[in-house]
């Protein structure tokens, strides 16, 4: 076991956003010992395994592109 690794069992991990992937889902990141978590659908904590990096990226897809629609709609809207 390394001295980060007992840093974060006793004080608890340090984590800091690494990624917004929509409004409510985010990637963290622990500055200790870079374990990673994220945000699941009903908004809980949980390990960021390979299977969610990959439901993430998709979520982050789909957000952009609502989010770019949106944005071509209201400047369409504005114009008329
Ligand atoms: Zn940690």
């Amino acid at each position: 076991m390394t001295p980060t690794k007992l840093y974060c069992d006793f004080f608890g991990h340090n984590y800091e956003i690494t990624k917004k992937v929509t409004k409510h889902v985010k990637e963290y990141t622990c500055k200790c010992c870079k374990k990673q978590l994220t945000t699941d659908s009903n908004g809980r904590l949980i390990e960021l395994t390979p299977k969610y990096q990959d439901i993430n990226s998709a979520l982050e897809r789909v957000y952009n592109n609502r989010i770019m629609r949106l944005k071509q709609k209201s400047l369409h809207s504005s114009i008329c």
